[in-house]
């Protein structure tokens, strides 16, 4: 008999006694015999997690007496390594190992071989599975399996049977019940507290013997086809951003796709009488166990693109397909991700979602510019989260001081409500500065504006009092969209947004698509060449290209803003050309509306971002066709310093308050005062206290930033002298041995600023 049809063989045994109405002690009792016997095994156990210690509920071979009575913690004995580590023994001589532990009620002494499986449901161990021999030997790979599939198919039962509850069912050691706390990096500040979701729910498998196998092998050739088809189209979605680490990471999902062992390790399993989920499951299992034993970190790292690419697969599979936004948030949420998009961000609903906890992430990534548009604290380079976190988990999340604890002691909890009652309080004490205007103390007024994307951001006008939207970024509603958004609903919404905003201005910037903000429908063509996407087909260079698109929102900002101001910028000017040929996009529909005797804006104000470093050079024949320059930091500080803004190892690397970033700005600033053109940064450098400090000591006066911050440096504002600032940051910037970051880290605490 070939090792397919023996372990089918098994299967079918088993499926019979788990369809039998017979009670769960009974069928744990033949599920011995049988795998005792097909592995011509002398002795099957089966241990259980019952409070806490893994008990032995069935036995073949071993003495009757010792059943509900031989108890083994966790980590002790083989059984209990096994359980601990999740991972299958095989060993010819059980008492060779150094966790050998003889129990004499069991009478065990006779037998040698031993292997044994972890019994695993929701991914934690709750029980084993094992069998001995008398001779020594090592059993052969297909036992092995044989055991692993028996373990499956008891972990269904005890999920049927409630053999165990579910509270230890959802884990066993301190690491996996206890409070745990998990540092990172805060990428956007603030409290949040919920439940934890995953934004990629983990598929349960509900059934594991197959009733039809040809059915289930279709199935999966199905499954493999459209992960194929995805993984070859991935790098055109926001869901994984694109350059950087993320190149490697794809290259690895198309490596493991189409790797003919792992969809014929799946087949195998199919043969063997497991249903598609199962078999699945059961061949990752296999490899987690094998990938511990090769130890490599190498290998770990791409073991975690396997499980996110064989969780994708799970999901096609058993058509879960939707990420947890589809499903709806029932309560307030803590959102677990090892990345997102920001158009993926953007479709929870932002009442219930408290917080982000995410595996990478890095400051400027646009999906964190929309959380902290969106007020939704995001703690970021959380490492291995996801073998401590359980859905549903209690989580605190605290990203001020850059960590979360997960399933908090009553302790921990009180004292975060402590501090979430105080921040409250912050708040409230900067909304009471909504109405008073930003003077420095030597009375300069400083513009503080804030940045926007939806039409649901204006209301923060309002509750902050800033002094107008200085980056509407107009791509978020292109984002948002299945489909590219047309020019009447382009038109709805900027109209919206100025109504909303009232008398204050609304600096809106034309699209900037590409980057890390694909956008599916425009996907193919920016796919096609971009290996660099930050630094490929974005922005006004697309928009430029694809003149319908540049047409249809020129058309549709002029028309919102009939008997009204425009402002508007183009983002990543590289060249004064391409200021020149987005305007002319803007005559010419002015001049067709102008024809058609339509209301005109009775001003419009053309702008620039400064994002490309080659613009700075270019300034003389650049500013006398401005009217604003907006300096977009993000960009900006990733091309001086050639670092990916979205690349989680460089999130730390290069300091905002480096000499380099902050003389060149300075220069910027510079040559801009005196040429009557209005100059302001609009990237997230300057809702930071000490870049604040530093921007305006340099010589800027106007500064967008998120809504959030708007208080914050408000209140900074109002502590400062100019004169007093800009001399220290002048003698700093001339030292080239000072530590900006610490000098004026010092000179805010000496007159009572907090930093962040
Ligand atoms: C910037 O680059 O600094 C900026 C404000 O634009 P965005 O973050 O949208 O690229
Ligand atoms: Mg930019």
């Amino acid at each position: 008999m070939t090792a397919a049809a023996s372990a089918r063989q098994i299967l079918t045994r088993l499926h019979e006694i788990m369809a039998s109405r017979m009670h769960a002690q009974g069928k744990l009792d033949r599920v011995v015999e049988i795998v005792g016997e097909s592995l011509t095994s002398e002795v099957c156990s089966i241990y259980l997690l019952r409070e806490g210690m893994l008990e032995l509920f069935a036995t073949r071979g071993l003495n009757q007496s010792a059943v509900h009575v031989t108890r083994m913690a966790i980590g002790e004995g083989l059984t209990g390594t096994i359980a601990d580590n999740v991972e299958t023994l095989n060993l010819a001589e059980a008492k060779a190992h150094p966790d050998f532990q003889y129990r004499p009620e069991t009478g065990e002494e006779k037998f040698h071989s031993f292997a044994g499986v972890p019994i695993v449901y929701r991914e934690r161990a709750v029980g084993v599975l094992c069998v001995q021999h008398l001779d020594p030997r090592r059993y052969e790979e297909v036992e092995i399996e044989a055991l692993q599939t028996t373990a499956m198919v008891l972990s269904e039962l005890i999920a049927n049977a409630e053999l165990i509850d579910e509270e230890e069912a959802r884990g066993l050691t301190e690491e996996q019940t206890g409070p745990q706390t998990i540092p990172g990096l805060t990428l956007v500040k603030g409290l949040g507290a919920g439940q934890a979701v995953f934004h990629q729910p983990r598929v349960q498998i509900t059934q594991v013997v197959a009733d039809d196998i040809e059915a289930e092998r279709q199935r999966v050739y199905r499954a493999f086809d459209k992960m194929r088809e995805q993984i070859d189209n991935l790098s055109n979605q926001a869901e994984f951003g694109v350059g950087g680490e993320h190149e490697e990471v794809l290259a690895t999902y198309k490596m493991f796709a189409y790797d003919e062992g792992w969809s014929r390790r799946i087949n195998e399993a199919i043969d063997s009488g497991l249903t598609a989920e199962a078999a699945i499951e059961r061949v990752q299992q296999h490899t987690r166990m094998r990938m511990r034993e090769i130890d490599d970190p190498l290998l770990a790292d791409r073991m975690h693109d396997l499980e996110d690419l064989a969780n994708r697969l799970l999901r096609i599979v058993s058509g879960q397909l939707g990420t947890a936004a589809s499903q709806g948030l029932r309560r307030d949420t803590i959102l677990i991700a090892r990345n997102l998009g920001p158009a993926e961000l953007l479709e929870y609903d932002r009442r219930r979602l408290k917080g982000v906890i995410l595996e990478e992430g890095s400051l400027t990534a646009h999906v964190v510019i929309v959380a902290r548009a969106m007020g939704v604290p995001v703690l970021g380079q959380a490492k291995g989260i996801r073998a401590i976190i359980r859905d549903g988990d209690e989580i605190l999340l605290d990203a001020t001081v850059a960590s979360a604890t997960v399933r908090p002691s009553t302790q921990v909890a009180e004292a975060f409500e402590a501090r979430f009652a105080k921040s409250r309080e912050k708040q409230a004490a900067y909304a009471e500065l909504r109405d008073v205007e930003p003077f420095t103390r030597c009375g300069t007024r400083i513009q503080v504006m804030m940045n926007a994307g939806l039409r649901d951001d204006i209301s923060a006008l309002a509750m902050t009092g800033a002094d107008g939207v200085g980056l509407f970024r107009t791509e978020f509603q292109f984002l948002v969209s299945a489909t590219l958004p047309q020019r009447e609903r382009q038109m709805r919404l900027y109209r919206d947004v100025l109504e909303a905003a009232g008398e204050k201005p609304v600096i809106f910037r034309t699209v900037d698509i590409g980057g890390d903000k694909a956008v599916p429908y425009l996907a193919s063509d920016v796919a096609e060449s971009d290996e660099n996407p930050a630094m490929g087909w974005r922005a006004l260079r697309l928009a430029l290209e694809r003149e319908g698109l540049m047409k249809a929102q020129a058309r549709a900002l002029l028309e919102a803003s009939a008997g009204r101001a425009l402002y508007v910028m183009f983002p990543m000017v590289s060249e004064p050309w391409e200021f020149d040929a987005a305007k002319a996009v803007f005559d010419e529909q002015l001049a067709f509306l102008r024809s058609k005797k339509k209301i005109l804006p009775e001003a419009i104000h053309y702008g620039a971002m400064l994002e490309v470093p080659a613009l700075a050079e270019v300034l003389d024949v650049l500013l006398p066709k401005l009217s604003f320059l907006s300096i977009g930091t993000n960009d900006l500080t990733q091309f001086l310093f050639a670092a990916d803004r979205a690349n989680p190892k460089l999130a730390q690397r290069y300091d905002w308050l480096s000499p380099s970033i902050l003389r060149f700005l300075r220069r910027v600033a510079q040559t801009t005062h005196g040429s009557g053109v209005d100059i302001g940064v609009c990237g997230e450098m300057g809702g930071r206290r000490l870049e604040a400090l530093a921007l305006l000591g340099i010589g800027f006066r106007r500064l967008s930033i998120t809504p959030a911050a708007v208080g914050p440096i408000k209140e900074l504002v109002r502590k400062i002298d100019l004169a007093e600032l800009s001399e220290a940051v002048t003698t700093w910037l001339g030292d080239p041995g000072a530590n900006m970051r610490d000098e004026l880290g010092k000179w805010a605490a000496d007159r009572d600023i907090e930093i962040d």
